[in-house]
Formats: C-alpha cells, sequence, structure tokens
C-alpha cells in the first residue's frame, strides 16, 4: 500500500523543486551572472587611458563612471571626481558619450540562462524521479546514472561453469532443459529432420529455487556462451535506452551463436500493458524490441532464449504466443527428496560431523527454496566458527533452520516471570493439541527463547513425509492446533493475550482457502471464489463474488474457526493436568525436544 501513495508524494515533492529551483535561478543566480565582468580603476588610470585614447565610450552617473576600452569588451569603473574639465578632456580624445552601458549580457544569453537551462534541468529531474517511482513498483535495481551502452558489464559472459549436477532437486526442469543441451550439441540432427527449437523458455517459479542456476547450467552443458541481463537493467534512465541495450544484446549473441541468452526478471519489462496514465513508454518500447528480436530470427539460428520470472501472471500475454516464449517450465520449491539432495550439495562444500542426519534436517526445513536451503548450511559453518570448532554438526544445522525461519535467539529480551510462564503455556497448547489429533504432524521442538523475528516461542511440526495433497480433516486439525495457543491460555488464566496474533492470521487464512478456493463447505460445493494473484509470492488472493457471498464466506470462516477453537479448548479441558506438568517443564527448561514432550505425555 506504500507504493501505491509514494508516487504521488513525490509528485509533489518535484514540482516543489521546479518552484524551488525556478526562484534560485531568477532571483539569485541570474542576476550575478548575467552581470559582465566589471573591473574598478581609480581615477588616475582613468585620465591617463584618457589620454592616450584608449577609451571607447563613456557614461557619467550620479557617483561614478562607467567606461570600456575601444573594443568595448572589458567595462570599467571609477568614482566621480570634481573634474571640471573633464568632458572637455573627454571630447578632444574623441570617446562616445553614451546615455547607457549595457552591464548586462546578451538577451539571448538571458533566455538561455532563464528559461532553456531550467528546462533541461527539470527535464533531467523528471526522467530521474519517474524512474526512481518506476523502480520503487517494479522492484527494479538502481542503475540511476548508468546510461545505455557505455555501462559496459551489461551482459555476463560466464556461466561459472555450474551443471545440471549442482542443481539438485529439480529433475523435471532438467529433463525439460536437457533438450536444449541436445540441440545445442548437435543442431544438426534437429535441423534434417525439420524440428526447431523453441525461441524462448521460460522458468516460472518462487525465489531462489534455482532458475538462474538452472539456465547457467544450460550454457555449461553445452559448452556455449551465455550472456544474462536482469530485466530491470533493460529500463533506463532515458527513453530508447532499454531498446537500444536489447537491440545490442541481440546483436551479440547472433554473433557468437550458438549460445544462451538468459533474462532474469522478465516482469520487470514484460508487465502486463495496463491502460492507465502511468503507462510507461520505456518499458513499452523495451517490451516490443523484444519481441521485434524474437519474431526477426528463425528458430534455429542458435541462440536460445531463456527468461525467469517469479510473477506469471503478471506478464503480458504477448510475450508468452507461439514463437516467443512458448515453452513454460516450472520450477517449483522443492520436495522432502529434493530439499534433502539440495542440502547434500551444499553440505559437500562445508565439513560437517559424521553424525548428521539430511533427511531430518530436510524434513524440518519443510517450505524452504533452494536459496534458503543453502543459507542454512551456510549459517551452521558460520556457527561451528563461533564456537570454535573446526566443523559443523547436527545441532548447527538444527538451530541454523531455527535461525532462518525465526531469526537468532535474542538473549538480552527479558521476559517477566509471568509473560514467560503465559508463552510456556501457549506453545504448549499448541502441541497438545497436535499430538492428540492422530492426523496432525508430531512436534519436533518446542522453545520459549525470543527470537529476533519477535517471536516469544513456537512449536516446530515437521512433516513426516511428502504431502501433496491435504484432506479436509488434516486442515481442520491445523486450525484447531493453530487455536491451541489461545485456547490453553483461556484455560490457564481465563484471560487471554496478543501471543496470539500470528496464529489468527493464519488460521484464518487457511479456513478462508477451505471455504473459498478448496471447495470445503456445504454451502459452496465447488465453486471457486478466491483468485490467487501472487502464487509464488506469498500468494495474495482476491474475493471474486458478490457482496452477499462475501458476507456468506465470512460467516462460514468465523464458524470454521470457532468449531475448531471449541475442539482444541475440548482437548486441553481433558489432558489438563498434562497441560500444566508439560507447560512447567517447558518454563524450567526453556527448550525442549519432541521426544521429552511425547515422553512426559504417555508417561
Ligand atoms: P532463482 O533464480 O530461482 O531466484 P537462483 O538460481 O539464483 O534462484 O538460486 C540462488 C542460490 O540458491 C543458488 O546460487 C544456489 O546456491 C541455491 N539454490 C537454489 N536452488 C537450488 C537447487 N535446486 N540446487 C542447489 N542449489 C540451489
Ligand atoms: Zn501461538
Amino acid at each position: 500500500m506504500n507504493e501505491v501513495k509514494k508516487p504521488q508524494k513525490q509528485m509533489i515533492y518535484f514540482y516543489l523543486v521546479i518552484l524551488l529551483i525556478l526562484f534560485v535561478f531568477n532571483f539569485l543566480i541570474l542576476p550575478v551572472i548575467s552581470q559582465r565582468q566589471i573591473q574598478e580603476v581609480d581615477y588616475g588610470t582613468f585620465m591617463t587611458m584618457t589620454e592616450e585614447g584608449k577609451i571607447g565610450s563613456v557614461q557619467i552617473q550620479t557617483n561614478q563612471i562607467l567606461f570600456t576600452d575601444k573594443e568595448e569588451k572589458t567595462i570599467y569603473k571609477t568614482g566621480l571626481m570634481n573634474d571640471p574639465d573633464l568632458v572637455q578632456r573627454l571630447h578632444s580624445a574623441n570617446v562616445k558619450f553614451t546615455s547607457e552601458i549595457q552591464t548586462e549580457t546578451s538577451p539571448f544569453v538571458r533566455i538561455l540562462l532563464s528559461w532553456i537551462l531550467p528546462i533541461v534541468i527539470f527535464y533531467l529531474l523528471g526522467t530521474f524521479l519517474s524512474r526512481k517511482m518506476m523502480d520503487k513498483a517494479g522492484g527494479a535495481n538502481s542503475l540511476m546514472f548508468g546510461m545505455g551502452k557505455s555501462n559496459a558489464k551489461v551482459y555476463v559472459k560466464s556461466s561459472d561453469g555450474i551443471r545440471f549436477d549442482d542443481v539438485a532437486g529439480e529433475d523435471e526442469a532438467k529433463e525439460n532443459l536437457s533438450e536444449i543441451v541436445n540441440y545445442l550439441h548437435d543442431p544438426t540432427k534437429y535441423r534434417e529432420i525439420g524440428a526447431s527449437m523453441p525461441k524462448g523458455i521460460l522458468l516460472i517459479g518462487p525465489p531462489g529455487t534455482g532458475k538462474t542456476m538452472l539456465a547457467k547450467a544450460v550454457a555449461g552443458e553445452a559448452n556455449v556462451p551465455f550472456f544474462s541481463m536482469s530485466g530491470s537493467e533493460f529500463v533506463e534512465m532515458f527513453v530508447g535506452m532499454g531498446a537500444s541495450k536489447v537491440r545490442d544484446l541481440f546483436k551479440q549473441a547472433k554473433e557468437k551463436a550458438p549460445c544462451i541468452v538468459f533474462i532474469d526478471e522478465i516482469d520487470a519489462i514484460g508487465k502486463k500493458r495496463e491502460g492507465n496514465m502511468t503507462g510507461n513508454d520505456e518499458r513499452e518500447q523495451t517490451l516490443n524490441q523484444l519481441l521485434t528480436e524474437m519474431d526477426g530470427f528463425e528458430g534455429n539460428n542458435g541462440v536460445i532464449i531463456l527468461a525467469a520470472t517469479n510473477r506469471p501472471e503478471s506478464l503480458d500475454p504477448a510475450l508468452t504466443r507461439p514463437g516467443r516464449f512458448d515453452r513454460l517450465v516450472p520450477v517449483e520449491l522443492p520436495d522432502l527428496k529434493g530439499r534433502e539432495e539440495i542440502l547434500k550439495v551444499h553440505a559437500k562444500k562445508v565439513r560437517l560431523a559424521g553424525d548428521v542426519d539430511f533427511k531430518q534436517i530436510a524434513r524440518m526445513a519443510s517450505g524452504a527454496s533452494g536459496a534458503e536451503l543453502a543459507n542454512i548450511v551456510n549459517e551452521a559453518a558460520l556457527r561451528a566458527v563461533r564456537e570454535n570448532r573446526t566443523y559443523a554438526t547436527q545441532r548447527d544445522l538444527e538451530e541454523s533452520i531455527e535461525v532462518v525461519i525465526a531469526g537468532y535467539q535474542k538473549k538480552n529480551a527479558i521476559l517477566t516471570d509471568k509473560e514467560k510462564w503465559t508463552v510456556a503455556c501457549h506453545e504448549i497448547g499448541h502441541a497438545l493439541v497436535a499430538a492428540r489429533q492422530t492426523d496432525t504432524a508430531p512436534v519436533q521442538k518446542i522453545t520459549i527463547i525470543p527470537r529476533t523475528s519477535g517471536a516469544l516461542g513456537y512449536t516446530m511440526q515437521v512433516e513426516q513425509d511428502n504431502h501433496y495433497l491435504m484432506t479436509k480433516t488434516e486442515l481442520e486439525n491445523q486450525i484447531a492446533t493453530l487455536t491451541g495457543g489461545r485456547a490453553a491460555e483461556e484455560l490457564m488464566f481465563s484471560e487471554i493475550s496478543t501471543g496470539a496474533a500470528n496464529d489468527i492470521e493464519k488460521a484464518t487464512k487457511l479456513a478462508r482457502s477451505m471455504v473459498a478456493r478448496y471447495g470445503m463447505s456445504e454451502d459452496f460445493d465447488m465453486v471457486a471464489m478466491e483468485n490467487v494473484h501472487n502464487q509464488y509470492l506469498g500468494g495474495d488472493a482476491s474475493l471474486d463474488c458478490s457482496e452477499e457471498t462475501q458476507t456468506k464466506i465470512d460467516s462460514q470462516v468465523v464458524a470454521l474457526v470457532k468449531k475448531q477453537h471449541e475442539k482444541a479448548s475440548a482437548i486441553l479441558r481433558e489432558n489438563r493436568e498434562k497441560l500444566e506438568e508439560l507447560a512447567q517443564y517447558l518454563y524450567k527448561q526453556e527448550t525442549i525436544t519432541g521426544e521429552e514432550f511425547m515422553e512426559i505425555l504417555n508417561r
């Protein structure tokens, strides 16, 4: 919501700056610089110059004399003296008397200074600011003053020796792309049979899943040059620069064919062209140039264009038309096996203890992207160094998952005993509800050590195996588990706290999806009422239905959550003694494992 307001605010600043510059120019700078240089001399010099005939014209003012040299180039000034013979002498020296000596510069220069210069400055400022706004809106990086071609490092021509083996857990994508590799190895085989390669391949998936790596790996496997550029780099400060960069890029690529051209963040130039007034000429020109280039070459000239995006839904349909990016390759978040493989790939780079159980770590890191898994391994190594060890252990890895998920431990956050006790009961509430519902994943770890992310404690659940489908019961149980924290507070203190805000958000989102997206309520049957916008970036959804239906959805969501909340409360009431016992144990230990938890629970 920030982003919508900002441009307007900046426009106001922009006009203020214009006003300020106009003012400064016309009232402060102009009078000074448009004044011709006036040299002050003494009266004696004036007299000598008169005698030697070096004076062009003279103007006698009330308290000073202005005069010029013969060429009328320099203006001199001297004080007025009581000199009755002056006029006589000037006359005999053949000096012109003028009524006025032009002390100001020519009108041309004045117009230049007061009008043309400011206009040029405004133009530059305007494009500068609108670029800046665009950057804000499009997430482009700021290449503010890097203009056009002079910006030499545009095309990184190296694939860093990345091969398919370095990219783990994306088997489908790799299979899809290996056809391209085969083609680049032996294009004649394809040409003979008359098959042409797709010109463009679009890699679609959430951030950090290895799209860039895959593109590099294609180049690495085929051993061809790799040209890469980010979509945001195309959108330049001056209109027309982006288009010329595209032209340039393709010219270079054709010379080096066969080769791979990789355009990251293609959504920065390929966004849907909207009919709104902030339409961006620059981006449109760039996009058109890209389309022209793609239409212009035949499928068999050996230039393969790969592009990546994590917002496929915002792309201009012109881009995905046949003959352009007509092959879409999904690069999804890794599943359990994929996560394990990615961990192993990155673990090769660090020294690990023998006890490391990659499968366990992969389980704990459910939902993590390849980039996050790489980060987890690195964090573990850093932790080992901090503790003066020469290798990283399972504990390091587990702790670094928590760091990546929840932030660092906040050592100096001081909770009062009362708060700590509340948090302990809250967390045990979650865990107990989870454990008592057979279909929910058992807890892995419970902790009440505050984290830098603001979490005061949390219950880490793990999925035992891959989950591709979620049943209605599982979703309901998840909601019940989420309400378990609040339910425990109610039961123990007959009072509730703000600690459940995050739980409430998650439970609501789940319940809403059940009703509006998964068709899991009786009233709506299999009718979708929700549109998901950024499926790879948080999955914002908007409702697509009448107001009346919206009201119904809302009441169903409330009913659904309420029912699960009541279920959680019932479970906790039945297990009240265990709740207290476990909470006390957690209060003392601050961190307990899933095994400890189950041990006490089953005692
Ligand atoms: P994307 O382009 O999809 O945003 P990148 O290819 O830039 O993601 O990945 C960023 C980093 O994350 C890589 O340099 C690599 O270290 C790690 N990474 C991501 N996905 C994988 C994967 N499938 N296998 C191994 N490492 C990965
Ligand atoms: Zn909670």
